[in-house]
């Protein structure tokens, strides 16, 4: 019967456990308060270095890209737009002209809207671009305090024109189609569409023609009508 009584039943505590259990209980604590710290200040980060660095293949904001001429590389097809599970995209495609020609071939993205309420930087609009003019960078910082304010807009989201590049509109490379631009084989602008965009540039200051520099399209040396 006695054994019957004991089971189920723990010893009772000595005085030295007792003693000793609050410390057991912040064993953890303790332990810990002497590892390195891993957490970062931010937003001045590590040794006043910044915030840390993202790795990188980080899924940030998007960028239109720009073929090296300048011209875009979005052609309006609404692909992104399509493929955005959040419905974050609005794409207006409209027909390039001889005059108003901003990427290769017959459309371009006259309006592009990614609204960042919405967006869940799943990158499914990157892989849907069949010209790689929508890739995402780096950049998280994205807050904002209105939503108006966190709907980017093209001009917002269009590269930034590297020092060599002509600020579209203006035309193709003489002799070169839209398949010269996907090959990569245009490599800089040429001195017609340097000229073209002055002309047009004329009296406005926010249009900036870039000086001729040593960028060689090599699609134009291959058309003896371009000059590079
Ligand atoms: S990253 Fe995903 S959620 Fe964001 S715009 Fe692209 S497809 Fe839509
Ligand atoms: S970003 Fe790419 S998929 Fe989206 S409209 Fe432009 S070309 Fe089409």
């Amino acid at each position: 019967m006695a054994d019957d009584d004991d089971r189920g039943r723990r010893d009772e505590p000595g005085w030295l456990s007792e003693l000793l259990a609050p410390v057991a209980g912040f064993g953890v604590t303790f332990s810990t308060m002497f590892t390195k710290v891993l957490s970062e200040e931010y937003p001045e980060g590590p040794k006043g270095k910044g915030p840390k660095a993202t790795q990188p293949r980080y899924h940030g904001r998007h960028q239109l890209n720009r073929w090296a001429d300048g011209l875009e590389k979005c052609i309006g097809c609404e692909l992104c737009a399509w493929a955005c599970p959040a419905d974050a995209i609005y794409v207006e495609g409209a027909q390039n002209t001889e005059l108003e020609r901003y990427s290769p071939g017959e459309r371009y993205g006259r309006v592009y809207q990614i609204n960042y309420l919405r967006c869940i930087f799943c990158g499914l609009c990157i892989e849907a671009c069949p010209t790689r003019a929508l890739t995402m960078t780096n950049e998280y910082e994205l807050a904002d305090h209105t939503r108006q304010a966190t709907i980017f807009t093209k001009e917002q989201l269009l590269a930034p024109l590297l020092e060599s590049m002509v600020p579209a509109p203006h035309p193709m490379v003489d002799g070169a189609t839209e398949k010269d631009y996907y090959r990569n084989e245009v490599t800089g602008p040429t001195e017609a569409q340097r000229a073209f965009a002055a002309e047009r540039s004329d009296g406005r200051d926010d249009v900036v023609v870039p000086a001729r520099d040593t960028s060689v399209s090599r699609h134009a040396k291959k058309h003896k009508g371009a000059t590079a």
